[in-house]
């Protein structure tokens, strides 16, 4: 059943996000609901009208009186900044973005900053400032070996991409994973054996209670010497400060940084000055309206017949 032939789903349906078009979503979910009215927060004058929220960070209060809310859309895939909410209706599930291109995105940055890293690129960087033919002999993609925390949609995808480069990629999941030509490690109890052997770590894992500061000082510091570290996950997942301190010791050789603990990053923190890091202003990947918004019709469709909706968000689990 395409979503155009179905019984189209009652109720309507509201849009909060502070960085996407409302104009440009809207169009994209009429072109697969035309039936469904699609509302920004201004237009809304009865709150119990409201079915179905694609919200990105909603204000405090946002679903107050919506006392016939079904489904609540995260229009992302981290839902770090939702689970933890004290103000979300009970029972009303909670789905998220899980598109085949928004994980190919993100593929292309981590291929770009494992690249880069795997290149030198940093280096030659440094060297062209100063005028200096600085040769580095190039290594080969199979003697350098990239840790990937998270196989989940973005994770696995990535590290499938990092394999078909040559490398020799490893990745660690909460519960066992198969990846052709990855070496997959699963639980706290691997964790330690992977960060030990990662030339180059990709930080991919959600952010949950279990996750908060996962890579604290001592984790960090089990890094090869020299190791760079891409995190396109969440900031809080690395004690930032203990970060900082070793790229600057040199135990950390680089870093490729899309996310941290305080967003924008302030402009006195030491990371912008540091030569051995690159920093993006979370952008690593996006929800892209065209392709999202099939599943999100979907799962709109699949609630208003009284089914449960695709990548439902366990509360408990915190992703
Ligand atoms: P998924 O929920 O699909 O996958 C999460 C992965 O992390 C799974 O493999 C999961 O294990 C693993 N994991 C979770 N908790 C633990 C734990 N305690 N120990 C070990 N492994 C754990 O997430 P996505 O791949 O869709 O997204 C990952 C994150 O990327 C998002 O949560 C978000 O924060 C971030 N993100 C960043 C963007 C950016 O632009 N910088 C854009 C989009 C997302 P298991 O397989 O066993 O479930």
């Amino acid at each position: 059943m395409t979503p155009s032939t179905a019984t189209p789903p009652s109720g309507a349906l509201v849009f909060f996000s502070a960085c996407d078009d409302f104009s440009v979503w809207k169009r994209a979910l009429q072109a697969q609901l035309p039936q469904l009215q699609i509302l920004h927060p201004d237009e809304v004058h009865d709150p119990r009208a409201i079915h179905y929220a694609l919200v990105w960070k909603p204000p405090a209060g946002f679903f107050a009186q919506m006392s016939n809310l079904r489904l609540i859309i995260n229009l992302g895939a981290g839902v770090d900044s939702l689970v933890g909410r004290s103000d979300l209706p009970s029972g009303v599930p909670i789905t998220r973005i899980v598109d085949p291109k928004m994980s190919q995105m993100m593929a292309g940055y981590v291929l770009f900053a494992v690249l880069r890293h795997a290149r030198d690129i940093p280096y030659f960087e440094q060297a062209q400032r100063q005028r200096t033919w600085a040769y580095r002999h190039p290594r080969a993609p199979a003697e350098i070996r990239v840790g990937v925390l998270g196989l989940g949609a973005l994770g696995a995808h990535a590290a499938a991409e990092l394999q078909r480069q040559g490398f020799e990629v490893h990745g660690w999941s909460r519960s066992p994973r198969t990846i052709a030509g990855v070496h997959c490690h699963s639980g706290m109890e691997t964790l330690e054996d992977v960060l030990r052997l990662a030339d180059i770590l990709v930080v991919m894992l959600p952010l949950t209670a279990q996750t908060h500061r996962l890579l604290d000082r001592r984790r960090l510091q089990l890094l090869p010497q020299g190791a760079a570290v891409v995190n396109v996950a969440r900031g809080a997942l690395i004690d930032q400060t203990a970060m900082t301190e070793l790229l600057q010791q040199g135990h950390l050789g680089s870093a490729t940084l899309d996310v941290f603990e305080h967003e924008p990053l302030p402009a006195d923190d030491p990371l912008w000055r540091m030569e051995n890091v690159l920093i993006t202003p979370h952008l690593a990947s996006v929800a892209i309206p065209a392709s999202a918004a099939e599943q999100i019709a979907q799962n709109i469709l699949r609630v208003s017949q009284g089914q449960p909706p695709h990548h439902q968000v366990e509360a408990a689990r915190g992703y």
